[in-house]
């Protein structure tokens, strides 16, 4: 066991020594004009990572479900029609809240280790009269990057909303809002931001926020939440630690080149992990490496090797990976690179994964 540990799990993530400085922040009240400088230039900057037309953000104290939550049931009506297009534990995850909510939807499931069928959208938004559709950017159930441009086409052209999910691929991965017809999306500081857990948020057009009033939960208000955070002044606390580094984050993310520097961070580190791996036995769970997500591989377990035991080795030299989830969970392993880590953090791990007792 060495004393630092290296999170391979999606979040959260191994923080950098800036950050982690920064995590209790100033002794600060949300009433204060010093607060309210340090919302807006989060705000700003966050609205700024994936630029597009008109852009606003609003805050969410919570963890990346809670922004998720808050934008699903904000911005669909309960009388509207929406269509969740899924292939994985977060994209049906959506369509649970509006279940909660009381609002009936339509899910296009695909199976999860297949990609996500646009002809198949089309078929759906043609056969019923769907005002919003919802679905996740990268479905980090299997590491799959879904194709937003296509899925974005079909629902311009049907003049449905979409709602994405992009907890796992703000900051990190090509995120085209205006080119793509995003209408809002949902995402969390401790991704690949590299914040702390705490505060999640919804970045979307103005338009599309100043009409997200159908929320029936009084916490997750994204409308509320909204026009009060443009007024300075946020309508519950806030996780003011948690902001204090994301804001710290947020320079380490525009000095690393934001979102495309980032991710090109990623791609190097997953690929010499998927090298390694698979140079020792080890299968990747999808077929198509072009489909994979700059930050995340899964990883078929070994024949006869369980979860537990891969966890465990890796966790003896101080690494932590994540289990699959529902059906894959006895089936996969995953390895994120996110997080303050280098290269030579990973050679170490696969070559600590090389002795893996089999
Ligand atoms: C991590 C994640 C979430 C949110 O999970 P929390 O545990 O609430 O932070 C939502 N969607 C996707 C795709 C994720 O990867």
């Amino acid at each position: 066991m060495t004393d630092r540990r290296i999170l391979l799990n999606p979040g959260p993530v191994t923080l950098s020594a800036a950050v982690r400085a920064a995590v209790p922040g100033p002794d600060l009240c949300h009433r204060e004009e010093r607060f309210t400088q340090l919302q807006d230039g989060i705000r700003r900057r966050l609205s700024a990572v994936h630029p597009g037309q008109d852009l606003s953000t609003v805050l969410v104290g919570g963890s990346g479900t809670a922004a998720v939550e808050a934008m699903v049931t904000s911005a669909v009506p309960p009388d509207g029609r929406a269509l969740v297009v899924a292939n994985g534990v977060y994209g049906e995850r959506m369509a649970a809240m509006l279940e909660r909510r009381g609002t009936p939807c339509t899910t296009l499931a695909a199976p999860w280790t297949e990609p996500l069928d646009p002809a198949a959208v089309a078929e759906g938004l043609d056969a019923a009269d769907v005002t919003h559709v919802l679905t996740v950017h990268h479905e980090t159930t299997t590491g799959r990057l879904n194709d937003l441009a296509a899925i974005g086409e079909v629902c311009r052209s049907a003049g449905a909303e979409l709602l994405v999910d992009a907890v796992s691929s703000f900051g990190a991965e090509q995120l085209d809002l205006d080119g793509w017809g995003v209408a809002a999306c949902a995402a969390t500081a401790n991704k690949c931001l590299h914040g702390i857990p705490g505060v999640s948020f919804v970045v979307g057009r103005r338009d599309v926020l100043d009409r997200a009033t159908h929320a029936t939960s009084l916490y997750l208000d994204l409308h509320r939440a909204w026009t009060q955070q443009e007024a300075g002044t946020p309508p519950f606390t806030p996780p003011i630690p948690a902001m204090a580094a994301l804001d710290v984050a947020l320079d380490e993310h525009a000095e690393a080149g934001g979102w495309a520097g980032r991710g090109r961070a990623y791609r190097e580190r997953s690929d010499l992990v998927r090298g390694g791996l698979v140079a020792q036995g080890c299968s990747l769970l999808l077929d198509d490496p072009a489909a994979l997500s700059s930050s995340l591989t899964a990883f078929r377990l070994p024949r006869g090797v369980d979860f537990d035991r891969v966890y465990r080795h890796a966790e003896s030299a101080g690494f932590v990976i994540y289990a699959g989830q529902a059906a894959l969970m006895d089936q996969i392993f995953r390895v994120a690179v996110m997080g303050d880590l280098g290269l030579t953090d990973l050679e170490r791990f696969v070559d600590h994964m090389g002795a893996l007792p089999r």
